[in-house]
């Protein structure tokens, strides 16, 4: 017997109608590529949305046609997010921290009939232009009087332009919930890049499970500001969760370095914000370098790769800024887990309840996760065992994109479950902790040496930046772990002070042979160390 309730297709363009009706006044704060701060309203967002998917109509884009964008955080690409999905065209957002050939690559792939772009990207497009026979118009996201003379891209238009022309109101299409609404490449750091294809169910629950109070806990009384990009997995799923909530949005525009961001924190009076630890690095450097305070920032979501511990208590003893540790991946909407503490947490010491929210946390409803060994047998959650992690759930891919042939490349489900190449543990609470990526975990004389865990002490160490493990050729043990680390600006440590400071701090076997200083790590497109770079720049290096 079916129950007799309304059958509502959970759409992308019912959150932005939701936004306008119940939060029309909820604002929307940008900093804009031109320099300036632009601030507006949900009720603008829902407008702007219609006339965009009006002139798409006009430029005669089809239905599930590709609409790429190449753009920062702010209030156009959030009107993109609504107005391309929302009428039922597939929004492809576009990294352009990518190589421009990998970028063009990407575009090809996806076949993206459109392409907008924020005017700090023009010398990409410049570049890759004619490499992309599938576009049949460019869009500059500005004014029309802006629209660069002579830029040698045939028939360029300005976003501004194109919605002026077109009308306020729009019927949003009724929509199988399963349509395709938006796709992510992954940063492809072996082989082509890969791209999840999120449906428009998929990413209305991810929305939902966001804003719950042990996850990132988003409300009406919120001020976000995401510095996670719209450009790499939808910013963590925020613009959806926000219009969900009618939660306030800040968008940081190009401006991520550390004086922009806490001087939009402060002018705008964010209460909460997300990012990966590379760029609260920055932030925490400026604030501590000048001796400033936060006067209203509660919590900050932090992942995208390990959080190291120095962070969350940086952040929360000399802040009172809570730091929610994250874990999740393109595949995966993304989030997959979250530390928050339980009920029973909360009368352990600070130190105890370091040692928890360290972990990269617990499942949220909607995803259930294993561990398992090599033979696919699933490991019992101790908290010390590691295995291989395996997640489902109903915004986990079911495959890649237009892969080629019935690979495992393509169709990557083991039984039904996705592998996320991650090694972990999981307690007996449901903390899932990971030990390392897979292709990073060091094997030295037949044990695993965790490179997070050795990087973690590292930046531990108040003279250490930023730190990276990587595993060496060994004749003997096989790999032995050495620390790449760059020291912050006009401070110094030694070779053998570093190595000192690991004694007490992991076991004498795990304490790296050797600390290579360097000026800079190499960072991939999402703000992660790339740990293969690393080890090409390495080729030549011997062991002492
Ligand atoms: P890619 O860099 O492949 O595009 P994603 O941005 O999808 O990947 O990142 C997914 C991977 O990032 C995860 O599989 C995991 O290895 C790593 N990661 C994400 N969050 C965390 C975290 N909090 N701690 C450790 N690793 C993390």
């Amino acid at each position: 017997m079916l129950g007799l309730m309304q059958n509502q297709a959970l759409t992308i363009s019912s959150l932005i109608d939701f936004a306008e009706r119940h939060h029309g006044d909820g604002e929307i704060v940008s900093r804009r590529v031109e320099g300036d701060i632009h601030r507006y309203t949900y009720r603008q967002v829902a407008q702007r949305a219609r006339q965009l998917a009006n002139g798409l109509d006009t430029l005669g884009v089809q239905m599930g046609e590709r609409v790429g964008s190449i753009a920062w955080n702010g209030y156009r690409h959030l009107e993109m997010y609504f107005g391309v999905s929302g009428s039922g065209r597939v929004l492809h957002t576009i990294n352009p921290r990518m190589h421009p050939d990998q970028i063009a690559w990407v575009i090809h792939h996806a076949q993206d009939q459109l392409l907008c772009f924020d005017l700090t990207f023009l010398p990409i497009v410049q570049a890759i232009h004619s490499r992309c026979p599938s576009v049949k118009h460019w869009v500059a996201l500005c004014d029309a009087d802006k629209l660069p003379a002579n830029s040698g891209i045939p028939g360029l238009l300005s976003y501004e332009a194109l919605l002026a022309r077109q009308p306020e109101t729009f019927t949003w299409p009724d929509l199988d919930e399963n349509t395709a609404s938006s796709m992510c490449y992954t940063s492809g750091t072996t082989g082509n890049p890969k791209a999840a294809l999120y449906s428009h169910r998929s990413t209305v629950l991810h929305a939902y499970a966001a804003a719950l109070p042990d996850v990132m806990c988003i409300s009406a009384r919120d001020a976000i500001l995401p510095v996670v990009p719209m450009f790499h997995v939808n910013a963590w799923g925020i613009p959806y969760s926000a219009a969900l909530t009618g939660a306030k949005l800040v968008f940081p525009g190009p401006g991520l370095d550390g004086k922009s961001v806490y001087e939009l924190i402060e002018s705008e009076q964010v209460t909460y914000a997300a990012g990966v630890p590379t760029v609260w690095q920055m932030l925490l450097s400026h604030v501590q370098g000048k001796g400033l305070r936060f006067s209203s920032l509660k919590r900050t979501v932090i992942g995208g790769s390990a959080c190291p511990p120095a962070m969350i208590s940086a952040f929360n003893d000399q802040f009172g800024v809570e730091v929610l540790h994250a874990w999740g991946m393109t595949e995966m909407s993304p989030l997959g887990t979250l530390c928050t503490l339980k009920n029973k947490h909360q009368h352990l010491s600070e130190d105890e309840k370091m040692k928890v929210r360290l972990k990269q946390g617990r499942a949220l409803y909607g995803i259930d996760m294993k561990i398992v060994d090599g033979d696919g047998a699933e490991l019992p959650w101790d908290g010390h065992t590691c295995g291989d992690l395996l997640v489902k759930g109903p915004w986990v891919i079911r495959e890649y994109y237009q892969g080629e042939g019935d690979t495992q490349a393509v169709r990557p489900l083991v039984d039904g479950w996705f592998p996320t190449g991650d090694v972990a543990s999981i307690d007996a609470d449901g903390y899932m902790q990971i030990t390392d990526r897979s292709k990073d975990l060091i094997k030295s004389g037949g044990e695993w040496i965790s490179s997070i865990d050795i990087e973690n002490i590292a930046v531990a160490h108040p003279a250490v930046a930023l730190a990276a493990c990587v595993g060496m050729k060994h004749p003997k043990w096989d790999e032995r772990p050495v620390v790449v680390v760059v020291r912050k600006p006009g401070l110094d440590v030694s070779r053998e002070e570093l190595l000192a400071f690991y004694a007490g701090k992991a076991a004498k076997w795990q304490v790296p042979d050797d600390v290579i200083f360097l000026e800079a790590i190499p960072m991939g497109a999402t703000g992660k160390m790339q740990k293969s770079k690393l080890r090409e720049l390495l080729k030549d290096y011997v062991l002492p």
